[in-house]
């Protein structure tokens, strides 16, 4: 699960990493009004930031400096009008329903620090870089020896030794070096007490220097959660924090009625159960010249009313130009399966090519039943196997393209 930069910034308040103050806003008069009140209480120049589920905000235009009224109401305007494309969002871009509001801070270098989960390692990982701001996904590329990993004890954590030894290897200097190795080790603790996957502060800044800091602040400017979902139960502060409008809404059903789905480019559909069959499925598609148009795993004992969820779900796609059903009847039997793919075919009503392919208990019942209400589903195809039915959809999906 993912949160928005502001709920973020909440938590590292929370955990007494030393945060900006801001407000949030949802509409163009809030968001004039919240930078009114910090231009009349003084300050000279205010920051405005989309809230999405995305970065790279920054070079798209959505995160904007302002030193009047006059640009903060545009700024606020144009982020609330126009949809964020940035390299981790895909062409199609996240509508932005809310704004964060703050006092800009003066920034004399920053830097990047995160905490995840290192696969390969299978430990928790702190990443940090002193060439922060910038897309860290870059750095890697062009500089990776300016990227620090540390993995973490399994059960120690981060230790104070190793974060004031990092902070002086980023080159952090007098006082910062305390300040910056205490944010590492909130961060740490935050990282796992929320069951986090991702941490990430980016951009982590030093202040410049003023009379009562003589070595500045260390700031964290950006922040990012994501959260292991199958700790959440254990979280219901956390839970309550999820935002289901910067969600899929097709996957977000599916998630609902059990279902695993995650929408593709492609035009044939796929309604599969068990996760490996459905990559199978996904493979023999594109072998046969054909592209998927989502994963969708129905799990292994799915109901009539998630596989009538799964049509839906599938058609609600407008690229599906055909549908491939492919069950393997371990558990579940084939027969049953066959009356729910039947009745929801009906139910749902389509015209796309339907090609069904089943296997395992019960099978022969099963291609019965298909047999018997063909006639009532001109759209559905009975394969024999598995390539079969690949060259079957991708055969009627060219033929009515
Ligand atoms: P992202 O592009 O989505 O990661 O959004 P960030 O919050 O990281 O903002 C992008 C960049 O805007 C940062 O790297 C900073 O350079 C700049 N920025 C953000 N907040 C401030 C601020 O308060 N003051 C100044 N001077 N720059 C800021
Ligand atoms: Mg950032």
């Amino acid at each position: 699960m993912k949160i928005h930069e502001y709920q973020a910034r909440q938590l590292l308040a929370k955990a007494g990493v030393a945060v900006p103050a801001f407000a949030v806003a949802e509409d163009i008069p809030t968001a004039v009004a919240e930078a009114k009140k910090l231009f009349d209480a003084g300050i000279k120049e205010i920051v405005i930031k989309a809230q999405v589920h995305a970065g790279g905000r920054g070079k798209a235009g959505f995160v904007k400096l302002v030193t009047n009224l006059k640009d903060a109401e545009a700024a606020a305007t144009f982020m609330l009008t126009n949809k964020m494309v940035s390299y981790q969002t895909g062409p199609e871009g996240l509508v932005v329903k809310k704004l964060l509001i703050a006092a800009a801070e003066a920034i004399a270098k920053e830097y990047y620090l995160a905490i995840t989960i290192d696969r390969s390692r299978r430990t928790a990982t702190l990443i940090a870089s002193a060439e922060g701001g910038v897309e860290i996904e870059v750095v890697a590329e062009k500089n990776p020896a300016a990227i620090i990993k540390v993995p973490l004890h399994p059960i120690m954590g981060l230790q104070a030794f190793q974060a004031r030894e990092l902070a002086f290897q980023l080159g952090f200097k007098g006082k910062q070096v305390g300040q910056a190795a205490d944010i590492m080790m909130k961060v740490g603790k935050v990282f796992r007490e929320t069951d986090a996957s991702l941490v990430e502060i980016n951009p982590l800044v030093v202040t410049p220097a003023d009379e009562k800091n003589p070595d500045g602040r260390v700031l964290a400017l950006d922040a990012k959660f994501q959260f292991d979902d199958n700790a959440l139960f254990r979280h219901p502060e956390l839970q309550a924090l999820f935002d289901p409008t910067e969600e899929n809404p097709a996957e977000l059903r599916a998630h609902e009625f059990g279902l695993s789905y995650v929408a593709l480019d492609g035009n044939i559909g796929c309604l599969v159960n068990g996760a490996g069959l459905a990559m199978a499925t996904m493979d023999i598609v594109k072998l046969h010249g054909g592209e998927p148009a989502n994963f969708l795993d129905v799990g292994g004992s799915a109901s009539e009313e998630a596989v009538t969820e799964a049509f839906r779900i599938i058609l609600s796609d407008p690229n599906v130009k055909g549908i491939m059903v492919n069950i393997f009847g371990g558990i579940m039997q084939c027969d049953k399966i066959a009356r729910a793919i039947v009745t929801s075919a009906k139910n749902v009503g389509f015209k796309v090519p339907l090609v069904v392919r089943l296997e395992g208990t019960n099978v022969a019942a099963a291609r019965q039943i298909l047999a018997d209400a063909q006639a009532e589903i001109p759209a559905m195809q009975a394969a024999t196997d598995l390539t079969d039915a690949a060259s079957r959809i991708v055969a009627a999906v060219r033929k009515a393209g």
